[in-house]
């Protein structure tokens, strides 16, 4: 988990889009939001999950590891950036070996766009866009310290198991202190909550 990071809280999010209209602001993808947000039980309720890139750490950026361009780069504090866009040639291998399913190619521009953290802010201190909008603090953007400080004994995960392979993040998600072991709205298993294996 990366030190200052977006803690994702599914519990918190009311689907009212604010963080997805926030994101088509960033300079980097105007006018095109690089968040999913999910209703993952449609019809049955009004659940609603926000998905942003998760900023893989180990194994580091799946999707970075199979771009033939070398067209995303990994900052040396974890962020992992959308492709350079003189280098992207639109193949969508990422596309496919991201586990989130959070890149999205622009088929006429032959380019892959995704969440960078909103690098441009983050960088210099600023909490990405997303995390500035949302009014119930489903996406809090912070250490762990300081997100314990306003809810304390809050439980999170980093470390999400995908069939034989478990993928570290630097992004983390926030899971019910009484349900550690059951998978959280959109359905990614828990393995780690902090750091104890609750398999
Ligand atoms: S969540 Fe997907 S897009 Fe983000 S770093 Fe991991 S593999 Fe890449
Ligand atoms: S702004 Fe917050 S509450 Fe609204 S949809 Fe996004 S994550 Fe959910």
């Amino acid at each position: 988990m990366m030190g200052r990071t977006i803690f994702i809280d599914p519990g918190r999010c009311i689907g009212c889009q604010a963080c997805v209209s926030a994101c088509r602001e960033c300079d980097s993808h105007r006018g095109k939001s690089m968040i999913h947000l999910d209703y993952p039980e449609e019809g049955r309720s009004v659940a609603s999950l926000p998905t942003v890139c998760m900023h893989c750490e180990d194994p580091v950026a799946p999707c970075a590891e199979v771009c033939p361009a070398d067209a995303i780069l990994v900052t040396a504090d974890g962020v992992v950036q959308q492709a350079d866009t003189t280098r992207c040639i639109g193949c969508a291998n990422c596309v496919n070996a991201c586990p989130f399913g959070v890149p999205k190619i622009d088929l006429q521009a032959k380019l892959q766009m995704k969440c960078n953290l909103c690098y441009d802010r983050t960088a210099y201190g600023l909490a990405p866009m997303c995390a500035t909008v949302c009014p119930t603090g489903a996406l809090f953007y912070g250490t762990l310290e300081e997100l314990r400080a306003e809810r304390p004994g809050v439980q999170v995960a980093d470390s999400f198991t995908f069939g034989s392979t478990t993928i570290s993040t630097g992004v983390a998600m926030v899971v019910p202190a009484d349900k550690v072991q059951w998978p959280v709205p959109g359905g990614l298993p828990i393995v780690e909550v902090n750091g104890v294996d609750v398999r």
